[in-house]
């Protein structure tokens, strides 16, 4: 299987090449012939699994085989935050190097001002977040009539964000005859019944079974008191020679307060979230990216759409509210191929996240105490599990599961482990240690 032999042009293949990329993967083979045929499409596809490259490079070659006659845009890509915003157009313009086609993005959070110049000059292909382009709209920056293609990228998340009402605008402004892309990671009733208006007769794509989480990625529920949390992530980071690690927290808040926690206990973090200014979060990603910063802390809606490579493992510092966020989350790791570690410092307060998790991605996940960090108080073996006799009886208190041999003991007594050891000790003689308890 190859990128040419999905339809593609050579110069887009070019483009893919340059990327490194060997083979599509599944996503793109159900995608790109689909998009291609110039049918809509809706797909369940979570981040990292090449959806952007999926309808990226199939738009491109669509808009390529006739010249714009007008200002355009001809592609108009709606996308929840400006990180993802910002991400998709790298992507554009990665995979139209080899094409005439001409791009923008524009989100909220700047001046709208130089934004309103690039449109001016013509284009085909426009990335967006919603708030911002009705503004655009609004002051007759933008115009719709010419649009042939719309993308809808993580639509979960933009109504999950508030956006049904602008997406529902900006539907009714665009031409009636079009091409429209849904892609979500879920797909709860609301979206079904935004596809339902938008789409017409689409081909459905889908590439991990509704709603579960990726098979690359291990999890792990590591019972802890919240009192005892930032003592552990410490630990787990320096006994692990973490790197580069993505912790979330549900709050801004909680954020900040974590981020300096850990600076303070020598690890260097950063937080992004939606209180920091653009800059802030552009230089604190690019720090994370470059190895300056070991833990990046995010709360959820900031973490959408970040593109960090191969990111070994995911740390859930609290477990989020809602259970598909924790798909989301989980998502940032485990990408293109790679195997992921996304574990969860759970409190006893959190039992009802929990249950909610495990009930939306349909098993329970293994629970793992670490010696000196044992809880006072107990988890839930099995939330709102049924009173059965037979396990009652095997059921052993939390104690029983302790890692033993986690690491070296105590924090600190290691000093030889530091930074420098990227990979080293990843997921080290964990597998046998992480027994069910239930
Ligand atoms: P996405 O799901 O679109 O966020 O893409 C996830 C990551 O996979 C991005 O960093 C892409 O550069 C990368 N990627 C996309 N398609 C391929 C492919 N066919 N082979 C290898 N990597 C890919």
């Amino acid at each position: 299987m190859s990128f040419s032999s999905l339809g593609l042009s050579e110069q887009l293949v070019r483009a893919t090449s340059d990327q490194g990329y060997e083979t599509p993967s599944p996503i793109q083979q159900q995608a790109i012939p689909a998009v291609l045929s110039g049918k809509d499409v809706m797909a369940a596809a979570q981040t990292g699994t090449g959806k952007t490259a999926g309808f990226t490079l199939p738009l491109l070659q669509r808009l390529a085989a006739k010249p714009r006659t007008g200002k355009g845009p001809r592609a108009l890509i709606l996308a929840p935050t400006r990180e993802l915003a910002a991400q998709v157009h790298d992507s554009v313009n990665l995979y139209s190097r080899y094409v005439p086609t001409k791009s923008a993005v524009v989100f909220g959070g700047v001046k709208i001002n130089p934004q309103m110049m690039k449109l001016r000059k013509g284009l085909d292909v426009l990335v967006a977040t919603p708030g911002r382009l009705l503004d655009l709209y609004q002051q007759n920056a933008v115009r719709f009539d010419e649009i042939e293609i719309l993308v809808l990228d993580e639509a979960d998340r933009m109504l999950d964000m508030g956006f049904i009402r602008d997406i529902r605008k900006i539907l009714a402004m665009l031409p009636a005859k079009r091409q429209n892309l849904l892609f979500s990671a879920t797909f709860s009733n609301e979206i079904r019944t935004l596809a339902q208006g938008l789409l017409d007769n689409p081909v459905q794509v889908e590439v991990a079974a509704r709603n579960t989480t990726a098979e690359k990625v291990k999890q792990s529920v590591y019972p802890v008191d919240q009192s005892q949390k930032t003592a552990l992530l410490s630990r787990l980071v320096r006994d692990n020679a973490w790197e580069q690690v993505l912790v979330f927290t549900r709050t801004k808040h909680g954020a900040n307060r974590l981020t300096q926690k850990l600076e303070k206990d020598g690890i260097t973090a950063a937080a992004i979230h939606g209180n920091k200014s653009q800059g802030a979060r552009t230089r604190a990603l690019a720090n994370f990216k470059a190895g300056e910063v070991r833990v990046l802390v995010a709360t959820d809606i900031a973490a959408r759409g970040l593109d960090i490579k191969q990111l070994p493992q995911v740390v859930n510092f609290e477990l989020p509210n809602v259970p598909e966020d924790y798909v989301h989350r989980i998502g940032r790791t485990g990408r293109a191929g790679e195997s992921g570690h996304a574990l969860s410092l759970v409190s006893a307060d959190e039992g009802k996240q929990l249950a909610g998790i495990e009930k939306l991605i349909k098993k329970q996940l293994p629970r793992t105490e670490i010696e000196g960090f044992e809880p006072k108080n107990n988890l839930p073996l099995k939330p709102k599990a049924k009173a059965d006799p037979s396990k009652a009886r095997g059921r052993k208190p939390q104690g029983a599961n302790k890692a033993k041999s986690f690491g070296p003991k105590p924090a600190g007594s290691n000093p030889g482990r530091g930074r420098g050891g990227a990979g080293q000790g990843q997921g080290r003689g964990r597998p046998s240690q992480q027994r069910r308890s239930a």
